[in-house]
């Protein structure tokens, strides 16, 4: 039997809000995902890395519930997604590379409808308090998403995970197509959700917005994690070092 503090979290392993221990998954009759020992505590970033095919966006699929390992253990705030998909799903929020939103809704009412839909009422009050947080300007808030760049929808969806006090957040490839500042913009936004204990997964391929915000960065080569390295100090990465190592590990898999 665990014994549990106050400031424990998780429901089952104390330590880590996403948990993927030797886990073997993948399509049909093709193994993706070998052996993959993947865990990440409250308030952590950790970045995602590797080549085009590597699996990261189907390891994101373990922890959305949406692919079952084939052996190994996956648990998102301690349950298991496959056995209890909508309970998992409370824990987590997730923003996809390109953000879904209801187009004809204003931010507000995406934010509300979305809570309302997650079994969650809150007041104008509180979903402008997250939309502030999220750094959408105040005149936007009543404008149709349908007409928002990539990195106003990416703070609907920041706002979101704001408002839902979810301990997890899954994100693919986020600053793709971002420009510099919309890029450093998001990176801040990460920085606020890791601040209130989010355990956060980002799969990316820019190794800058990552040595930037994550706190440990694994590689992933053809379904292995192949290395983590953790920042250290206050020059974080060395990110010539980590590009070295990125590049070539493209280039053995290409
Ligand atoms: P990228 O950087 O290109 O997004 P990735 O690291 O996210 O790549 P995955 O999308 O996880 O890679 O794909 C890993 C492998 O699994 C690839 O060979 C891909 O073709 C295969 N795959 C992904 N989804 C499916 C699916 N639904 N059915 C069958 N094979 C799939």
């Amino acid at each position: 039997m665990s014994t549990k503090s106050s400031n424990v979290i998780t429901a089952e392993d104390p330590r880590y809000v996403l948990d993927a221990s030797a886990v073997v998954a993948g399509y049909d009759n093709k193994i993706i995902l070998q052996q993959l020992d993947l865990r990440i505590r409250s308030g952590e970033t950790y970045a995602l890395l590797g080549a085009n095919g590597a699996g990261k966006t189907t390891t994101l699929s373990l922890f959305l519930g949406f692919l079952a390992p084939r052996s190994g253990n996956v648990r998102v705030h301690g349950i298991d997604p496959i056995a209890q998909p909508a309970e998992a799903r409370r824990n987590l929020a997730y923003i996809p590379e390109n953000v879904a939103l209801y187009e004809h809704l204003s931010a507000r009412e995406n934010v509300a409808y979305l809570l309302d839909l997650a079994g969650q009422k809150e007041n104008r009050e509180g979903i402008d308090h997250a939309l502030t947080a999220a750094g959408l300007d105040a005149a936007a808030f009543d404008r149709r998403v349908g007409g928002f760049s990539k990195g106003m929808r990416q703070k609907v969806a920041i706002a979101l995970a704001l408002a839902r006090k979810v301990p997890a957040l899954l994100l693919d490839e986020p600053t793709s197509g971002l420009d510099p500042q919309a890029t450093t913009e998001f990176n801040r936004l990460l920085g606020l959700l890791r601040e209130q204990g989010v355990a956060i997964l980002m799969v990316t391929h820019d190794l800058l917005s990552a040595a930037d915000v994550a706190d440990r960065i694994g590689f992933l080569d053809a379904g292995r994690l192949v290395e983590e390295v953790a920042a250290t100090g206050e020059d974080r990465f060395d990110v010539r070092a980590l590009h070295r190592r990125y590049a070539g590990q493209a280039e053995r898999t290409a």
